[in-house]
């Protein structure tokens, strides 16, 4: 394992988007969200998706510095078509918006389309919270190969199909849920791939429908399937995912031809609390539901009873202090996509010592 200071795999994260094409703006919004996830723990949402966002970039499926087409704007409904643009971007610009809507009409639905791959969506979920208001997402992944077998199949129909929810709390902490539909999410078996560790039980089956541990398969041979989460209720939340995004939101869905890329699409709707009622009641009732969840007994092997969007925090704490550890497979195809863009050895070697 490597360790490095959040700033250098910003710096690095800047250095290769910039070098995609992206603005200044751009490769920083991409650079803060990629090292965010990584902080958060999510290493499968992090620096680590870079090989394959200059992938997609050389496919002609992730075009930097995209301008949105604003589909509908109407009242307490906005539309906008992010046509392949950079995720990260494209999300964070629709989300700043769709709050200034909902700072307006007290609420906005956000129906967010056919965008490059987002991230982590909980980033999204903290600039609705840090503006005082409550959000909630149905996201999908469309544009490349079924993932994800819903329950009783032994074969893939969906992708990952985030869903994420949260609400302010006490001292800037929200009660943050932010999941994959998937026991796992897919870069969590890649991340165990490149580790050469099992993935734990429930979470993948092989061609033949039978439960494995071994990633190898999926992964590598592109063979069998992650399993939706939670039998046929998370199964069923999968579903929902897919048909809010797509039926309802308009984006492109499973079923739909593909092109090898990742297309991310949400339904997304903010609620100011300001204008429901009152902001500080919100989270002072959000702060006596975690301390009530917390203040039951662990269970035999646990050390403290956690609520939704706390390991994300502890985990920012520790990696803030201690650096982000990035396994040596992930650093090298990072490494390698770099060389791909033409950044030199030198380059890329300061950029990965940077400690800003
Ligand atoms: P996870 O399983 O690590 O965590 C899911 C949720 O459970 C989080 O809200 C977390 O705070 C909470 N949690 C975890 N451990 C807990 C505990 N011990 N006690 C209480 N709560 C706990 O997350 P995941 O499903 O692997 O998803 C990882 C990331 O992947 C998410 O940020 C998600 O948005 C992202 N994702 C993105 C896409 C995409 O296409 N853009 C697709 C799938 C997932």
């Amino acid at each position: 394992m490597l360790t490095f200071q959040p700033g250098a795999l910003r710096a690095v994260t800047h250095l290769i988007a910039r070098r995609m094409g992206s603005d200044e703006a751009e490769a920083t919004e991409v650079a803060d969200h990629l090292v965010r996830a990584n902080l958060a723990g999510h290493d499968s949402h992090g620096v680590g998706m870079l090989p394959t966002y200059v992938r997609l970039l050389n496919d002609g499926l992730l075009v930097p510095n995209q301008t949105p087409e604003t589909v509908l704007d109407a009242g307490a409904l906005l539309v906008i078509d992010a046509r392949r643009g950079y995720g990260q971007r494209m999300t964070a610009d629709a989300v700043r918006r769709a709050i200034g809507k909902a700072k307006e009409h007290g609420a906005c639905v956000l129906a967010f389309r056919n965008s490059a791959h987002v991230g982590r969506i909980g980033t999204y979920a903290e600039l609705a919270t840090s503006q005082g208001c409550a959000f909630t997402a149905f996201v999908n992944v469309a544009d490349n190969r079924d993932i994800a077998a819903t329950y009783g199949a032994s074969e893939p129909r969906l992708g990952t199909n985030p869903f994420c929810t949260a609400v302010p709390g006490p001292d800037g902490q929200p009660m943050l849920l932010d999941m994959a539909t998937t026991t796992i999410a897919a870069g969590k078996a890649r991340v165990a791939y490149n580790k050469g560790v099992p993935v734990p039980d429930d979470c993948l089956i092989d061609p033949t429908g039978a439960p494995t541990n071994d990633p190898a398969g999926f992964i590598r041979d592109h063979t069998g399937a992650l399993k939706t989460f939670g039998l046929h209720k998370g199964s069923g939340l999968a579903v929902m995912c897919e048909i809010m995004a797509t039926a309802v939101a308009g984006g492109q869905a499973a079923h739909e031809p593909a092109k090898g890329g990742v297309l991310n699409s949400m339904l997304a709707i903010i609620i100011d609390l300001a204008k429901i009622g009152d902001p500080a009641a919100v989270i002072a009732s959000v702060g006596a539901t975690r301390a009530h969840v917390k203040s039951a007994r662990p269970a035999p092997g646990v050390t403290e009873v956690l609520t939704p969007g706390e390991p994300e925090r502890l985990s920012a704490a520790r990696r803030n202090a201690a650096g982000i550890e990035v396994d040596e497979t992930s650093w090298s195809d990072i490494r390698a996509a770099a060389l791909t863009l033409g950044i030199a050895e030198a380059e890329f070697e300061q950029a990965s010592r940077a400690n800003t």
